[in-house]
Parts: structure tokens; C-alpha cells; sequence
């Protein structure tokens, strides 16, 4: 991924794509001191820019570093890395990590680096994903909020989630669907999860994982189209009794799930219904979303 075309902004500079490289004694790669972000353009538009921003400082304040930055500065940086690299649709990925001046658990006296990328991604399932993906079941559980900093979207806790999905890849499933510390559903390893359970959209209650951005966004469509949102604790023995699963999230957006170990689903009306508008919303413009809400 790094031989490539392009431009990089870091620490305020546009770089050429290859040249955006660190030292090799980060304490953000040592030590997991770093957070990111997911987030995706549309129609030459950054949909929830600043909920995404603020969620990237929020995730260092809650590591203990802060971003040397304003979070109108970073807002500003994503849209210049996307007209930079001639992009008006695709993902971009800002990430703020301690540097090399110390390396040791303590990092008190680190600088903090900012990088932002940009590069077109369709979809993290691809093009078939209408059809419903699969779900193998994590061989690794969301830590508790008091073994980890759960609110965060900081790099150490994607570890679980690639170990998780690299298994569930080796059973031939597309995705790992995650427990949380005390066995109940949590999430998958890239997205929110959600569940039809009599009519109604069921999701587990964000604790241990991340609240995310479409999740949210999901959540105010179904209510918009008079379904009931329930948010709720959802056992694991509860799975095979829904009728209907979907994930959502920034670069899995909504994405039907047909299987999930051994209980198979048919996307339905309710996912069908969410698909097509959250596909409709990410492409409105911010005086459109605006116009709607008032
Ligand atoms: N959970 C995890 C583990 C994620 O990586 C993501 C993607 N950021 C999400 C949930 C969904 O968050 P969002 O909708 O804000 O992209």
C-alpha cells in the first residue's frame, strides 16, 4: 500500500506518498500510542467530517495525548488530501500517534504525528455484498471498558479484531462477529451489528466497543421510517431467533449478512429499506441534510 501515486498530508506538509514514512522507534508502534480514523466522501462530500474529527481527538484525550492541532485545522486537511489526490469519492484515513524522542512504557515527553490519507475504496465486502455476508464467530472477545479504553478508536484494539477476522477467514466467512467480555454480542471487527428481532431493529448497547458514526445514523433512519430501534443487551444464544442481520458502518456502510456460523438469514425489507436510505442520505449535500432536519 505504500508504492503508490499520491499525496500524503503529515504533521501539516503534503508528502509524496512514498516518502510518508516514520522512524522505526515510534513509541505509536511499539507501544500502540496512536488513533484513527474511517471516513468516506461522497459526491465530493465528507459525510459527518466533524463528528469523525472530533471522535479523533476525543480517542487521543482518552489515550493522554493530544493532537497539536485544531480540530478545524484536521477538518480542514481532510478535504485539501481528497481535492490533492483528485478524489471526490473514496476513504480517508487520519491517524495521530506518539513519536520516537522516548521509547519506553512512559511517553510523557513525545511529540504527537498527524498523517492523513485518501484513496478510493468502494466497499470493505465488495460488490457482491448485497447478497449478504457470512459471520464466523471470533475466537476473541471486546475487552471490558476498565481493561481497556474502549471508547477509543486507538490502534492496539484493532489487534483482536484482525486476529478475529483473519480466523474467520480461514473458515472461509467474510467477517468475525465479535463477543463482548461477559459472552454477549458486541460488534463485528470493522463494523457496528444489528438484528431483527418480531419486526423491530435490535443492537447491542456500545459498551466495550465502539458507538459508531453509522450506527447512529442508522439508527435515526429506522426511526425515520417508522421502525423500532431497541438498543438493548443481546445474548449470544439469541442469534439464530432474528430474521435479519445487517451491519453498518464507515467503509462497510450497510451491508446485509446472510449466514453467521451455522444460522442463515434473508436480508429482508428492514435491511433493504436501511441500505437504500443511508446510501440516499450519504450523498445528500450539507445544505440538503440541513433543509430536511428544519
Ligand atoms: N466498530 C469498529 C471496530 C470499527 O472499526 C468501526 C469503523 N470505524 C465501527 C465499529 C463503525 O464505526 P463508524 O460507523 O463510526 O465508522
Amino acid at each position: 500500500f505504500d508504492d503508490r501515486d499520491g499525496w500524503i498530508w503529515f504533521d501539516g506538509q503534503f508528502v509524496p506518498w512514498r516518502d510518508a514514512k516514520l522512524h522505526v522507534l515510534t513509541h505509536g508502534l511499539h507501544y500502540a500510542s496512536g488513533v484513527f480514523e474511517g471516513e468516506r466522501a461522497y459526491a465530493g462530500n465528507i459525510f459527518k467530517l466533524r463528528e469523525h474529527t472530533e471522535r479523533l481527538f476525543e480517542s487521543a484525550r482518552i489515550l493522554g495525548f493530544r493532537i497539536p492541532y485544531t480540530v478545524e485545522e484536521i477538518d480542514a486537511a481532510c478535504i485539501e488530501v481528497m481535492q490533492r489526490n483528485g478524489l471526490t469519492e473514496g476513504y480517508i484515513r487520519p491517524i495521530a500517534y506518539r513519536g520516537s524522542e522516548m521509547l519506553a512504557v512512559a511517553a510523557q515527553n513525545t511529540s504527537t504525528h498527524v498523517a492523513i490519507a485518501a484513496w478510493p475504496w468502494p466497499n470493505l465486502f465488495g460488490e457482491d455484498r448485497m447478497k449478504g455476508i457470512t459471520l464466523g464467530m471470533a475466537p476473541w472477545r471486546r475487552p471490558a471498558p476498565d481493561t481497556a479504553p474502549t471508547a477509543s478508536k486507538a490502534t492496539g484494539l484493532y489487534m483482536i479484531g484482525t486476529m478475529s477476522k483473519h480466523a474467520a477467514e480461514a473458515e472461509g466467512f467474510n467477517d468475525a462477529l465479535m463477543l463482548d467480555w461477559k459472552g454477549d454480542v458486541a460488534e463485528a471487527t470493522g463494523a457496528n451489528a444489528f438484528f431483527v428481532f418480531d419486526g423491530e431493529v435490535h443492537t447491542p448497547t456500545p459498551i466495550g466497543f465502539l458507538d459508531g458514526i453509522t450506527r447512529r445514523t442508522v439508527m435515526n433512519l429506522a426511526r425515520q421510517n417508522q421502525m423500532k430501534v431497541v438498543e438493548r443487551t443481546i445474548a449470544a444464544d439469541e442469534i439464530g431467533r432474528a430474521t435479519e442481520v445487517f451491519l453498518a458502518g464507515t467503509a462497510a456502510e450497510v451491508t446485509p449478512v446472510r449466514r453467521i456460523a451455522g444460522h442463515h438469514y434473508t436480508p429482508g425489507q428492514i435491511t433493504e429499506t436501511l441500505v437504500a436510505e443511508y446510501s440516499r442520505l450519504v450523498r445528500m449535500s450539507p445544505e440538503e441534510v440541513l433543509r430536511r432536519a428544519a
